[in-house]
């Protein structure tokens, strides 16, 4: 394809959907309002890329390109290793074709800029070798970025776990956080999966700048601390909320959307669990058995159950079971036809979001889901299960006030009666309309800073201009 005059963007999105979406959106936003910048995508992968990923790229506007690296061998990656150093690995083994396409893109335009996201700041070396600006996306909360930035220190500050610390820590800007919520990756400091993220955090600072993907009226305390000079703190822009508003991929959810439009205005509740969540399968029969106790209208998106991790979706790929559902309480479809679908991994989840007919949102608290939860005004029922959702579990039930949070019990599990409390309680209940309300706020004020001379379109127009006069 013929370059256009102007500036390129080179984005290396690190493998997982919740970090290509919003990397996507962020490009898409760019170039949509500053038609100078130029964008290529390079995808690292460890195996055939996957549908979503590939029916996300294949919908790139034509001004965008992609290219996926030749997969990475990760064969001699230990039997349970965390997700953390696998997406950091899958970086750190894709630099030599990373260098090749890099340079072969340089040849032939100016590239202003490498953006890469949570975990590739390693790539930082080959954008330096070719004096590329390196640039961090960061998809999560101001908050985790907050957190990411102060590890270095905390690490040093703290000699015990962060979970056995007395205290609830401060976060500079947010609200206090006990150690068990933080990140699943810092809650054993002698895992790999600890040392990957420290050595990412160490690097942040070596970025020109930092995207995040929140803004202001969402987590003010965090932005504005973020935004407050201090040295060697690379400027923080505020660019969110960045959601997926249209496909979500080539998912046949035409049914579902066509069942949502004959449900009245606000009456289902959505659940879903990202894209890598996954239950076990006593908590699988306890959230089915609470629906049906709820009488509520539902909409699942439900996947085989794994009794050993929470993020199970990630490590297998389809699953071509010839029952889908097999492993639900025995009758349960049959009982909640016509006021309940269920859904086999993948819904189209922005469309159902957006449909007037969804009126709340049982989530894991992934950062894509609540925002784009926020910019719908849909309230929520917090069930984070790993990543970071702890902390925006926490932030969303008592900073911000926009969801219910769904308790386990000694056992572990989320049971039946708690799962009909929360459901009641968002769907029906006067503290669901005060969630609501308060989602509608944020909703509006989402929409503002997204607006011509809001301050997320402001921070990204400060970014096109320092990239269109790189020399
Ligand atoms: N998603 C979707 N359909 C699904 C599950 C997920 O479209 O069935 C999308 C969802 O809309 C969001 C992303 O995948 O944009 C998941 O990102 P999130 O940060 O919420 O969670 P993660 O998958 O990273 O845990």
């Amino acid at each position: 394809m013929e370059q256009p005059q102007g500036s390129h963007v080179a984005i290396l999105p690190s493998p997982g959907m919740g970090h290509l979406i919003p990397l996507v959106e962020f490009a898409k936003r760019l170039v949509h309002h500053h038609s100078f910048i130029n964008v290529t995508f390079i995808v690292p992968v460890d195996g055939p890329p996957s549908k979503a990923q590939k029916s996300v790229l294949d919908a790139l506007p034509s001004s965008m390109n992609y290219i996926f690296l030749p997969p990475v061998n990760l064969d001699d990656v230990p039997e349970g290793t965390m997700i953390e150093p696998i997406i950091s690995l899958t970086v750190v083994r894709s630099l030599p074709s990373l260098r090749d396409s890099l340079k072969s893109l340089i040849e032939r335009t100016k590239v202003a800029a490498l953006v890469v996201d949570l975990f590739g700041t390693d790539a930082f070396d080959v954008a330096r070798e070719f004096n590329v600006s390196p640039y961090i996306f960061f998809p999560s909360t101001a908050m985790a970025l907050s957190l990411f930035l102060y590890l270095p220190k905390l690490d040093q500050m703290v000699s015990c776990e962060y979970r056995d610390h007395p205290e609830p820590l401060k976060i500079p800007g947010c609200i206090p956080m006990h150690g068990k919520d933080l990140l699943d990756p810092v809650q054993d400091r002698k895992n790999e999966a600890y040392k990957c993220v420290l050595h990412h955090a160490k690097r942040y600072r070596l970025a020109e700048g930092i995207m995040v993907n929140s803004f202001m009226e969402l987590e003010p305390g965090a932005v504005q601390n973020l935004q407050a000079e201090e040295a060697g703190k690379p400027p923080v822009y505020p660019v969110g909320p960045l959601v997926n508003i249209g496909s979500s991929g080539k998912v046949d959810g035409s049914e579902c959307l066509k069942w949502l439009d004959e449900q009245p205005h606000g009456s289902v509740l959505f659940i879903s669990f990202g894209s890598g969540g996954s239950l076990s399968y006593d908590q699988i029969t306890e959230l089915a058995l609470g629906l049906e106790m709820s009488e509520q209208r539902f909409l699942w998106v439900v996947r085989p159950p794994n009794d050993k991790v929470a993020n199970a979706t990630f490590f297998s790929h389809v699953q071509n079971r010839k029952d889908p559902f097999d492993f639900l309480p025995k009758g349960f479809l049959e009982r909640t036809k016509g006021r309940g679908v269920v859904l086999p991994s993948w819904a189209p989840q922005a469309q159902i979001l957006s449909h007037g007919s969804t009126g709340g949102f049982l989530t894991h608290c992934g950062w894509n889901s609540v925002l784009e939860s926020v910019v719908n005004g849909v309230p929520l029922i917090a069930w984070p299960l790993y990543a970071e959702q702890k902390m925006n579990a926490v932030m969303l039930t008592e900073d911000i006030k926009v969801a219910v949070r769904a308790k386990a019990n000694e056992n572990g599990l989320v049971g039946r009666e708690e799962i009909l409390k929360v459901t009641k309680a968002l769907m029906e209940g006067e503290d669901g309309k005060k969630l609501r309300s308060r989602m509608k706020e944020l909703k509006d004020a989402a929409a503002r800073v997204l607006s011509e001379d809001g301050s997320s379109t402001k921070a990204l127009s400060e970014l096109a201009l320092k990239w269109k006069s790189k020399k």
